[in-house]
């Protein structure tokens, strides 16, 4: 262990030790913590939260003494995610950021939507000394499905992922990466190509999601390419059939390619009833 290292294990034996004796006013502090920064993004997916109705919450940041406070916990965090309804790599500070973290060699969790990549970004992460668990919102296998639900150029952020995979070549030991697909009836048919693509760029693993289903998620919005987007009508239980021919393929192109996949369960093919949303793995 080095000295980076240190004030991490040390405060993660204290938050299990504080734990164990059931103390309520703890001195440890989180040694998996997510940060969300900004509610900038470059993005408007038609799925996205911040379309919700009533949501007029104005663009904003976190405020520098927040922030001040906030950086003060990097030494002793293990792992930091940078989420949020936000695109972190843009974020003005990303470089500082990562070079933060980097002195510590703490673990980096982030998300993106594939839309930034300089240079500067490939050769920061290229010599990244941790480990980066990196995630690529991909949601399509096609120009035409991304513009609709992404409304950005599918061609530039597939060039951008690959990017990101070459500058990885050289630390892949220290590197996990997966393409996100959030599923939606305008995107269903894109399941199985999308297959091929996570094989051919090389990721660890290829991840679905349907769409939520919570109360209040109910928006129409105008898609970028196809009209317009109504939240209701694209959650899986309005295809059911669909979604569990779509759901079979998957797994199945999945192991013929030996590509590792997270996958929800099929629906009841009856009544209102679901089943349970248990996630399955295919193995290489
Ligand atoms: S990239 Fe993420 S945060 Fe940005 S609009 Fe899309 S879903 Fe929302």
């Amino acid at each position: 262990m080095n000295d980076n290292e240190w004030p991490k294990k040390e405060n993660k034996y204290r938050a299990l030790w504080e734990h164990a004796r059931g103390i309520a006013a703890v001195s440890s502090t989180p040694s998996d913590l997510q940060l969300g920064r900004s509610n900038h993004c470059n993005f408007k997916c038609v799925y996205c939260i911040d379309h919700r109705i009533g949501n007029n919450e104005p663009r904003s940041r976190l405020s520098p003494p927040v922030w001040e406070d906030l950086q003060k916990l990097i030494p002793a965090t293990e792992i930091l995610a940078f989420h949020g309804i936000s695109e972190f790599f843009l974020d003005p500070e990303f470089f500082d950021i990562l070079r933060r973290c980097a002195e510590t060699r703490a673990t980096l969790r982030l998300n993106t939507n594939g839309s930034v990549c300089t240079p500067r970004h490939l050769e920061a992460l290229a010599n990244y000394p941790g480990h980066i668990m990196i995630d690529f919102s991909l949601d399509a296998a096609t120009p035409d499905t991304f513009s609709r639900i992404r409304g950005w150029n599918f061609w530039r952020v597939l060039r951008n992922i690959r990017s990101y995979m070459e500058c990885f070549a050289g630390r892949r030991d220290r590197t996990w990466v997966a393409l996100s697909f959030v599923i939606t009836k305008s995107s269903v048919g894109d399941m199985v190509p999308t297959v091929y693509l996570a094989k051919a760029l090389g990721v660890n693993v290829l991840m679905f999601y349907r769409l939520h289903e919570y109360e209040g998620l109910d928006w129409t919005v105008a898609a970028k390419h196809g009209g317009d987007f109504t939240y209701r009508d694209e959650i899986v239980g309005e295809f059911r059939e669909r979604y569990n021919t779509e759901i079979e393929r998957t797994r199945k192109a999945a192991e013929l390619m030996g590509l590792k996949i997270e996958i929800p369960a099929m629906l009841a093919e009856t009544g209102t009833e679901t089943a349970e949303a248990e996630t399955e793995e295919t193995v290489q």
